[in-house]
């Protein structure tokens, strides 16, 4: 149907700004040309009332020469007349007394005299049905007071008019129907480069973005585009690498618990074993499955870390209450490590946050903190508030301390310090601890900080907004009130 596709075709940015384009011109054309045409009507029509007034004045003057021979007035007249038939002029000279006395071939009906002449007898020239007319008396001494008239045919004057219109006329036409050609062509190679991005944004695929947008250097708005678009992609491509890593990673972290627990199956299967055995078997795979259960756990939350996951339950907690009951339940822990755990709590203080998820933070500090102490050493946790208000949690231990290099890096997910300090026994870690605890504190607003050295200890401070709080942002981070 012609219908539909002129339909379809509209869709396209090129032909609309092709027709806006011919719709412009073809206005400015139609204004251009009423202007040319009132103003060459308006140049016609002075010049042909001068050619009458000087016709009239002539014709008065020859008049007046031979007003005593009436013969050789008309056939002067008639040949004046003749030599302007072709261009549908007309005379006409009347009696004093107001009756027609000669008029030629073209001549209309007798017109209505006028009253406002000059002092020199002529009249304005003016309108008289479909003539022009220029009017005047023989004003010579001892002449009677004859009255000349000249005319000229409206349609003559329009069809001047029309005669220097009609090239321009036919110009304006052209224009008008070439008008939205051009302005296809212009339109076409103006969104040239946004058709070259929509063909390099139509090839990229989510396993494929290393393709990026052309840039042109022309720093224009499609220039900006294609800038912020190729950025966008960046981002993605970061993302995408990120959670791929992040997948790697846990399908690494999952196999060696599961590998523990076949190889202890195996060995349980393998030949008839004493009872003690069977139980030392079935321990490791107990442990191997708390650690499988706890990672799966620890993936979960790192895989849902937005806000909206960590805060479930927002509430306004006791900070104190948490920190001491984190510290009443690694007492003995540490007592059995022969570390010395002491725990300082300054004032009750009250956050806004979800208690379980606050908890975790306080525990993986303590649980590394202890873990990371040799027996002899002490672990200090203090909660207190800073000079602005805000409450603070610190961790400070006597432990092994952190390497500048791994220093910058103990909050990434799987990031685990110097294996040489791990000891034998010791349950692995998962390198997501820190992590987990960098996601939560940033959720609920806070920071967390981290500053150690080698062989003396490691301190972790969480700053945490006060609990004078109000509402919750649109992802569930708590806001602080002003
Ligand atoms: P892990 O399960 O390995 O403890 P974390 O994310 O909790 O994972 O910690 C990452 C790494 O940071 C650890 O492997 C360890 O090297 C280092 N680390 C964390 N806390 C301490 C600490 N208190 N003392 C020394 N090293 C620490």
């Amino acid at each position: 149907m012609p219908f539909a596709r002129i339909k379809a075709a509209s869709y396209y940015l090129r032909v609309r700004l092709a027709v806006w384009y011919g719709g412009v011109f073809a206005g400015l054309v139609l204004v251009a040309l009423v202007v040319v045409y009132e103003g060459s009507r308006y140049t016609i029509i002075q010049e042909t009332d001068q050619r009458l007034l000087e016709d009239a004045k002539e014709t008065a003057q020859a008049v007046a020469q031979l007003h005593s021979d009436r013969r050789r007035v008309e056939e002067m007249l008639a040949r004046k007349a003749d030599t302007h038939t072709h261009e549908r002029m007309f005379l006409q000279l009347l009696e004093p007394d107001g009756k027609l006395s000669w008029a030629s071939k073209e001549a209309p009906p007798l017109i209505p005299e006028q009253h406002q002449h000059d002092e020199e007898g002529v009249f304005p020239v003016r309108e008289f049905g479909e003539f022009r007319v220029a009017q005047r008396y023989v004003t010579f001494p001892d002449v009677p007071r004859y009255l000349v008239r000249v005319g000229a045919s409206q349609a003559q004057i329009n069809a001047a008019v029309w005669n220097r219109m009609r090239v321009m006329t036919v110009a304006g036409l052209l224009v008008v129907i070439l008008a939205p050609l051009g302005g296809y062509w212009v339109a076409g190679s103006a969104i040239q480069p946004l058709t070259n991005i929509l063909q390099t944004a139509s090839r990229l695929r989510p396993t494929q973005l290393a393709d990026r947008l052309p840039i042109r250097g022309t720093h224009d708005e499609l220039d900006q585009l294609s800038t912020t678009i190729n950025r966008f992609l960046d981002q993605i491509g970061e993302y995408l690498q990120s959670k791929r890593e992040f997948v790697a990673n846990a399908a690494h972290e999952l196999r060696s618990p599961l590998a523990a627990i076949r190889s202890s199956v195996e060995v349980a299967l393998g030949a008839e074993r004493s009872t003690e055995e069977y139980q030392n078997l079935l321990e490791t795979v107990a442990d191997e499955c708390a650690q499988l259960t706890s990672l799966v756990n620890q993936l979960l939350l790192l895989a849902e870390s937005g806000a909206g996951h960590i805060l479930r339950h927002v509430e306004v907690l006791r900070l104190d209450a948490l920190v001491e009951a984190s510290g009443d339940m690694f007492r003995g822990v540490a007592e059995e490590r022969g570390v010395a755990l002491e725990v300082r709590i300054d004032e009750p203080m009250q956050v806004c946050g979800d208690a379980s998820s606050l908890r975790q933070v306080i525990n993986n500090l303590l649980d590394n903190a202890v873990k990371y102490t040799e027996p002899g050493g002490a672990v200090n946790v203090t909660a207190f508030r800073d000079g602005v208000g805000r409450p603070v949690l610190r961790v400070a231990d006597t432990g092994c301390g952190i390497s500048k290099h791994d220093l910058t890096h103990v909050f990434e997910r799987f990031y685990r310090g110097d294996k040489s300090r791990e000891r034998e026994g010791r349950r692995r870690g998962t390198g997501l601890g820190l992590a987990i605890t960098h996601a939560i504190v940033q959720a609920h607003g806070g920071t967390i900080e981290v500053e150690s050295e080698v062989g003396k200890g490691t301190t972790f401070t969480v700053t945490l907004p006060p609990a004078t709080l109000t509402k919750q942002a649109d992802d569930g981070a708590p806001q602080s009130a002003a």
